[in-house]
């Protein structure tokens, strides 16, 4: 065995990319990260453009409040944020960003521009960002209020994912997620319009809309939604309140189920996230109930609110992945609605239902 290595700390360079690497994974990453930034900055409006799948080109142009001029010099540096101030606050979290990593991660894998201006500046300006989050540039724009984030050659710095996403297929998938979790914040946020283009294609729109309900409609269809049952639920210890549309007992899932994206919308406190839980007990019901082989992307909608206090969500880099302290109260409230709705499930013990634990050694 080879002697072990002198330990040393890496260059601050070093650090930023290895870093950056693991808060931006992919386009669909970098558009995630701009658009909660455009939604905590109080955006009613987003236009997201992309050119070659966004490995040249990903702009997002928001109508949000803006970043005032003494705070351009920190908006791209690492930790810095203007949504929480303590690890107090990471217990009453109402925004999507608190990690300030974003924008400053951004700048090491691409090359950025901002170009910004709050409702009291005269003029907006484009600022050029360094890899080391410095504004190395600044330009008078012509862009009204809010902030446009253009970043261009992603993963220039990071050339095994450059390629790897140069694929033409994985390029294709990227932009489909793309368009999925504009979806998705486009039902959680139904009074948000947005926008997709690749080039000059548009991908996706929507519209201002009333609520979530018209969202589904404009993405699964009229019919689709027609024939889901919208339910809501809530506990009081611990406090919970849990909203689905779910599909009518009967009805044809695997039919509906037939595209290849994503059609489980799941969200807890207004992100929307990936949790195996409540897939799991949807995919039992569905199964069961729907004469159908297996479903792999049940449509359905489920949105949880709960107190902040009880959810982290600082688990992973993308914040797709949620803990929740009462999880096994809120996986019960959810099979509650879908045992009512479809029924109990065939060959499962009938203390599964029960309010009380299961026998030792039966889990
Ligand atoms: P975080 O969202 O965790 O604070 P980011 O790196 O994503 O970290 O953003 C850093 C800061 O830059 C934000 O806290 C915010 O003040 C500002 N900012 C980023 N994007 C926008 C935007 N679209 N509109 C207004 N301010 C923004
Ligand atoms: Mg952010």
């Amino acid at each position: 065995m080879a002697p072990p290595s002198k330990i040393e700390g890496l260059p601050p360079s070093a650090v930023r990319l290895i870093g950056s690497g693991q808060v931006i994974t992919s386009v669909f990453s970098v558009v995630k990260e701009l658009i909660e930034n455009s939604v905590d900055a109080g955006a009613t409006a987003i236009d997201i453009k992309l050119d070659n799948y966004g490995l040249d080109r990903i702009e997002i142009i928001d109508n949000g409040c803006g970043v005032k001029v003494e705070d351009v010099p920190f908006m791209a540096k690492r930790h810095y944020t203007s949504k929480i101030t303590s690890t107090d606050d990471l217990l009453s979290l109402h925004s999507y960003g608190f990690r300030g990593e974003a924008l400053a991660s951004l700048c090491s894998v691409a090359d950025v521009t901002i170009t910004t201006k709050t409702k009291t500046d005269d003029l907006s300006y484009t600022y050029t960002i360094d890899k080391e989050g410095n504004v190395s540039d600044r330009k008078p724009s012509h862009l009204g209020q809010g902030t446009t984030v253009c970043a261009r050659n992603l993963f220039a710095t990071l050339p095994v994912r450059r390629q790897y996403y140069n694929s033409s297929q994985r390029r294709k998938d990227d932009v489909k997620r793309v368009e999925e979790v504009l979806i998705a914040y486009g039902i959680i946020k139904p009074q948000l319009r947005i926008t997709l283009k690749h080039g000059k294609d548009l991908i996706w729109q929507k519209a201002t809309m009333n609520d979530s309900k018209a969202v589904l409609q404009h993405v699964l269809g009229r019919q689709i939604v027609n024939s889901m049952l919208n339910i809501t639920r809530e506990l009081e210890t611990p406090k919970v309140s849990l909203t689905v549309f779910i599909p009518k007992a009967g009805t044809d899932v695997k039919a509906m189920s037939r595209s290849s994206s994503d059609r489980t919308f799941l969200v807890v406190n207004n992100r929307p996230v990936h949790v195996k839980e409540f897939v799991k007990v949807l995919r039992q019901y569905y199964d069961n109930c729907h004469a159908c082989e297996s479903v792999r992307h049940p449509i359905c909608y489920v949105s949880v609110t709960l107190p902040t206090q009880e959810v982290d969500v600082n688990v992973d880099p993308n914040k797709t992945t949620v803990f929740l302290q009462n999880m096994h109260e809120v996986r019960n409230l959810l099979e509650e609605i879908l045992l009512e709705v479809y029924g109990p499930l065939e060959n499962v013990p009938s203390w599964h239902y029960a309010e009380s634990a299961p026998p030792a050694g039966k889990q």
